[in-house]
């Protein structure tokens, strides 16, 4: 039992130990193609030629070894192969085409699961922590035949780790521990759980696994001999009951008694139940039967029966556990179970290839079976033969998540098709909105790359970054993150919002024959207004600009709404509907004439021209000046140049112009940034315009006085609504002071 001696060098024959191999093969009376694992054998000697163990001996002895596991554990032909070639992908010069021309892909895809998995880097973390790096393994490993050799090879490299570091030896019994030991348990391979528990906890508490150990040994002789008279007791009640059954005594492992004495705060004289029984009969009403014999003879503790025959647990564990006092006043644990039931328990999800399992009714019973996968097989199972059985045993557990590392190490669990944008969004709104780009394994990506199992995601983020694009909407798979990303367009973006949600309602309202004039009844949209709890048919706007509600759904309502009104008003609103037609059919008349975007009341086809004083762009309210033979020029009504002469000599001069409603062309203006004068300013001004993509004609900056700096821009924009936006964002630059368009 005790390990922990290393033991004097003697190298292992690699020859003699698969001749072993060999042997066992062919006794196990399955069919397995002797000359291909040879094959196998033969390769990876070739590959690892040279390579030695800590012990001294070749390196090959451990992929022997492992394989041995991995025929123990009743593993199929394919993971024997696979397990004597496991290290060599990422040990040696072969690769997966190799192993795939000599062995077929099946086998090359375990190997390069298990070196997948070899991959990931172990650190240490909190509990949420350790199970999500459960998660990711088994998701990493998509056929779980990869996890149980990855099992074995870390059963081998744990019975072997006296020959390694201190470090090394901490280090990968916490590994064991944490997530080796767990994951056996899950696939309820218990045999294999316990030896993993026992060899880590003799290199992280050796001092307290020796006190067991030692105990447990100055206590046999007397242990042995409770036993021996205990189960003889057993076998005789059972046989005067005319059940058929076998007895089995054992001590219980290691880590067991030191989590009980750990856990329950008592010292190993007050453990009594070191030791436990088992009764393995044929049939599920014997269980029963067998319980009744024993509470029959001894005295049951009360509140220690379990039954996990009409319960199963979530890993398939099945059997009836009862504690009884035995003749001498010593508690004992008795476990009641059949042949199928204790395969199952001994060797989980593998019992299925060494031995029929038959009888799974008692688990379709349990519905909130976590192991719901394993169910579908075991029913599949029922109707094909093993061998499509293999086949279908793919871990779909976790197919619609995938698991990724922050680059500090932990695991973060997104839905599966997730890119940098959820990532970024998981960790922190912020992290999202101040985004300028993500990096997965030290590479830049596009913010669409979907992310893999074990990708180290990295977000790249900047205080100036202008915020989310509304293509992020699209990119994004989590739910979460485009509500994040929504609440950002509702919180910053308002005014676009505002002109977005008009525009998005007014092209459906014409889809239905309607006009946005509707708007101007109350009575048609106060409804709608107070169902979004919302203040102003802006607010709805808005509203439908971030995508609160769809311009569909809205349109439909104001639409549904305006019907139902009483006769009066739906007869204004009728009417309101009408003259508002027959508004755009004069106006589409009139665009028609338009020229650079601007209707002239009264005149069609006039010369029209800017005014650089003021420079207006589309959605600015604009007055015409007849010049003298250069046409009709345009001004913003808060042009100085108007304000001043639109009285006096020159008033006639001024007509009525306005903006046609559908307008390509993009206008040239300009604005004026007085700020404090820093280092970077003028940088940081041109970020925000890169970020924006405005396009930037000419920028110049010059100190008027010592410390005061101006900054002109002249840029294209396609309307006042952007040219607003842009303003409010140069605005909050630090140190900008006061931003004003040309001719204010
Ligand atoms: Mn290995």
């Amino acid at each position: 039992m005790d390990t922990t001696d290393v033991k004097p060098y003697i190298p292992l024959d690699p020859d003699a130990m698969f001749s072993e191999l060999e042997a066992r093969l062919e006794a196990s009376g399955r069919n397995f193609d002797i000359g291909r694992v040879r094959a196998a054998y033969e390769m990876a000697k070739r590959a690892h030629e040279g390579q030695k163990r800590k012990d001294g001996s070749p390196y090959v002895t451990h992929c022997v070894a492992a394989a041995q596991i991995a025929l123990d554990m009743g593993l199929d032909e394919d993971s024997i192969v696979a397990t004597l070639l496991h290290d060599i992908i990422e040990d040696t010069e072969l690769t997966h085409e190799d192993i795939t021309r000599e062995f077929g892909s099946t086998v090359a895809e375990l190997v390069e699961g298990v070196t997948k998995l070899t991959r990931v880097q172990y650190t240490s973390k909190e509990d949420e922590q350790m199970e999500n790096m459960r998660k990711m393994l088994l998701a990493m490993a998509k056929d779980i035949r990869v996890i149980l050799i990855k099992i074995a090879d870390r059963l081998h490299n744990m019975r072997t780790m006296a020959y390694q570091s201190k470090e090394k030896q901490r280090l990968k019994s916490l590994e064991t521990m944490e997530i080796y030991a767990p994951l056996a348990h899950r696939l309820g391979m218990q045999r294999a759980k316990w030896e993993l528990e026992d060899l880590a906890l003799q290199y992280l508490d050796p001092e307290g696994y020796h006190e067991i150990t030692n105990d447990i040994e100055s206590k046999l002789p007397q242990l042995e001999e409770f036993m021996e008279a205990t189960k003889e007791k057993i076998e005789s009640g059972m046989r005067s009951e005319h059940i058929t059954c076998t007895v089995q005594h054992r001590i219980k492992h290691i880590y067991s008694i030191y989590r009980k004495m750990y856990s329950q705060k008592v010292d190993l004289s007050g453990v009594f139940d070191l030791c436990a029984f088992r009764v393995i009969v044929d049939s599920i009403p014997d269980c029963y039967n067998a319980l009744g014999v024993l509470h029959y003879m001894f005295k049951p503790v009360p509140g220690r029966f379990k039954d996990y025959i009409s319960t199963p647990k979530p890993n398939m564990y099945q059997s009836v556990h009862t504690t009884v006092i035995g003749s001498e006043g010593i508690p004992f644990e008795v476990q009641i179970r059949t042949w199928d039931m204790h395969y199952t328990a001994e060797y989980g999800v593998a019992a299925h290839w060494k031995y029929k399992i038959g009888d799974t009714s008692a688990l379709k019973a349990g519905d909130e079976d976590k192991f719901a996968w394993i169910r579908r097989l075991l029913e599949t199972q029922q109707e094909s033969d093993a061998g499509d059985f293999i086949h279908d045993l793919k871990v779909d557990m976790f197919a619609d998540e995938v698991f990724v590392f922050s680059p500090k190490g932990d695991v973060i669990n997104l839905p599966n098709g997730a890119t940098p944008i959820d990532f970024a969004y998981s960790i922190h709104s912020d992290i999202g909105n101040h985004m300028i780009g993500a990096v997965v394994n030290s590479r830049i990506v596009n913010l669409n790359y979907v992310l893999q199992n074990g990708d180290i995601v990295e977000i790249r983020t900047s205080k100036s970054a202008p915020g989310p694009n509304r293509d992020w909407l699209n990119i994004a798979k989590s739910g979460s993150a485009r509500t994040k990303i929504k609440q950002w367009f509702k919180r910053e973006r308002r005014d676009e919002n505002v002109m977005r949600g008009r525009e998005m309602l007014e092209s459906e309202f014409k889809h239905n024959g309607l006009s946005l004039d509707l708007l101007e009844n109350e009575a048609v949209y106060t409804p709608l207004l107070n169902k979004l709890s919302l203040q102003t048919v802006d607010d709805l706007y808005a509203c439908i600009g971030y995508g609160g509600i769809t311009a569909t759904r809205a349109a439909h309502r104001l639409r549904d709404e305006a019907m139902h009104l009483g006769t009066s008003d739906r007869k204004t609103a009728i009417d309101k509907m009408n003259e508002a037609a027959e508004r755009r059919e004069q106006q589409a008349k009139r665009e028609q004439h338009a020229i650079n975007g601007i209707l002239v009341e009264g005149i069609d086809n006039c010369l029209v021209k800017f005014s650089r004083c003021c420079m207006p762009v589309p959605g600015d309210p604009i007055v015409g000046f007849i010049t003298r033979g250069q046409g009709v020029s345009i001004h913003r009504k808060d042009c100085r140049n108007y304000l001043n002469q639109s009285a006096g000599d020159n008033e006639a001069r001024w007509i009525k112009v306005s903006w046609a409603s559908q307008i390509s062309n993009v206008y040239v203006t300009t604005f004026t940034i007085a700020a404090r004068d820093r280092s970077g300013l003028v940088l940081d001004i041109a970020t925000v315009l890169n970020t924006l993509n405005a396009k930037v004609r000419t920028l110049s900056a010059r100190t008027t006085v010592p410390g005061e700096a101006l900054v002109v821009v002249t840029l294209e924009v396609k309307n006042a609504s952007d040219l607003k936006y842009i303003i409010s964002r140069i605005a909050s630059i630090p140190g900008v002071t006061n931003v004003t368009r040309a001719g204010g």
